[in-house]
């Protein structure tokens, strides 16, 4: 029998994982990409000495809500982009959240989350979990990071890289530490970051979830969410995908496989992209406050240091004039389209009160930092002296 997948050869470098991980090339059909395997069920028993054996159950493939080769192949490649020892893919990134949540706590047991989440989660933690007897405490960013955590009996931590949309850091390292003292795993939501810029298991953390939708599909036509993880709970999150269904088709799999080939050239033009804005808006008379760990001086710079390769596409800042004046600024923009998703290759602005966090009262966006002039800018990979000239333009107009 000959090993027709590539993720078992040893690569090293982050953009060689991202071109050869994974890949199914088979030398009697010669082909060079991993073919979209779109069957929902396989010959059951398939008594093939050489079947291919479907790594969340390690027996050959029967059926494509519990595992599908092209949807095996996107996991192999994304664990070696993670350094983790396996991952496992999802219909979106919310489905990949609720799985991994719901697998590690049960009726009674309580979790310990940051308080600036993604909106959704956040309506899932405060709207869904305590109807079926799971508990949230909520600890802002800043006391989560200074280790300020209430003593309690809690089952899991959750926390995301950076959050959305005021794009405060969290000290992945330090929680990793809390949470191994208490027993407990440490879930962490790296969708802003991606892994090109941060790899969490690699500071401590046990369970990494993320939307595939952004940075990792890359091109704004997938829905995909991504967990990884080396710990013990692969099997248990593996049941809780085939229980509520949120196994994506193989056509979303290869297309985030086609994206993550170029995660890393993206990721370094966002990156680039991200510092050259947030350094122009930092310095212009109407907008009143930029959110962006690479700046010297956010709050989270030092430590956005030590825990991410580079600082992202994302930049928040708030203008003149509250929600009018933000209204205005998208509305005037010729390049990025008002849209509320991100981490694509063309920019895409959102105003988080119409959008991400419209589900949540003003009275706990206010908590969150989130004011009426917030704007949130997701940078593509477009030359950055034309986005520049742009956001210019559309300030002068407010
Ligand atoms: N986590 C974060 C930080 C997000 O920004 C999003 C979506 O915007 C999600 C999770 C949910 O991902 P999806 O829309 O793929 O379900």
């Amino acid at each position: 029998m000959y090993d027709i997948v590539n993720s078992r050869k040893p690569f090293r470098g982050f953009n060689t994982k991202a071109v050869q991980s994974g890949e199914i090339r088979d030398p009697r059909f010669g082909n060079v990409t991993t073919p979209i395997f779109q069957s929902s069920t396989f010959i059951f028993p398939n008594y093939s000495e050489d079947a291919y054996i479907d790594h969340t159950r390690q027996e050959p493939y029967i059926y494509t809500r519990w595992g599908n080769p092209t949807l095996q192949a996107l996991e192999e490649k994304f664990a070696d982009l993670e350094n983790a020892g396996k991952a496992l893919s999802f219909s979106s990134g919310m489905s990949a959240i609720v799985s991994s949540v719901l697998s590690t706590v049960r009726k009674g047991e309580r979790i310990l989350s940051v308080s600036e989440l993604y909106g959704q989660t956040h309506s899932f933690f405060t709207d869904t979990l305590p109807g079926m007897g799971i508990a949230v405490d909520f600890v802002p960013m800043r006391k989560l990071n200074s280790l300020e955590i209430p003593e309690g009996d809690y089952r899991l931590l959750y926390t995301e890289s950076i959050t959305n949309p005021t794009l405060q850091v969290s000290d992945i390292s330090a929680l990793s530490k809390i949470a191994k003292e208490r027993s407990i795993p440490l879930m962490v939501d790296s969708t802003f970051a991606s892994p090109y810029n941060q790899k969490p298991l690699d500071l401590g953390a046990d369970i990494t979830v993320q939307s595939g939708t952004k940075y990792i599909s890359g091109h704004s036509d997938v829905i995909l969410g991504m967990m990884t993880t080396s710990s013990g709970m692969f099997s248990k999150i593996v049941e809780m995908r085939k229980t509520l269904g949120g196994t994506p088709d193989p056509l979303q799999g290869f297309l985030a496989m086609r994206g993550l080939k170029t995660l890393g050239l993206r990721m370094e033009k966002h990156n680039r992209n991200g510092m050259e804005i947030a350094g122009f808006l930092s310095q212009h008379k109407k907008v009143k406050e930029v959110f962006y760990p690479g700046l010297e001086n956010s709050e989270f710079h030092e430590l956005a240091r030590r825990v991410l390769k580079g600082y992202g596409g994302m930049v928040s800042f708030e203008v003149d004039g509250g929600i009018e004046g933000a209204r205005k600024f998208v509305k005037n923009l010729r390049i990025a389209e008002p849209a509320p998703s991100l981490g694509g290759v063309e920019s895409l602005v959102t105003l988080p009160i119409d959008t991400s966090h419209s589900t949540v009262s003003a009275e706990v966006r206010r908590e969150m930092g989130i004011n009426d002039g917030l704007v949130r800018f997701s940078t593509g990979i477009e030359d950055s002296e034309d986005l520049i000239e742009d956001l210019g333009n559309a300030l002068y107009s407010i």
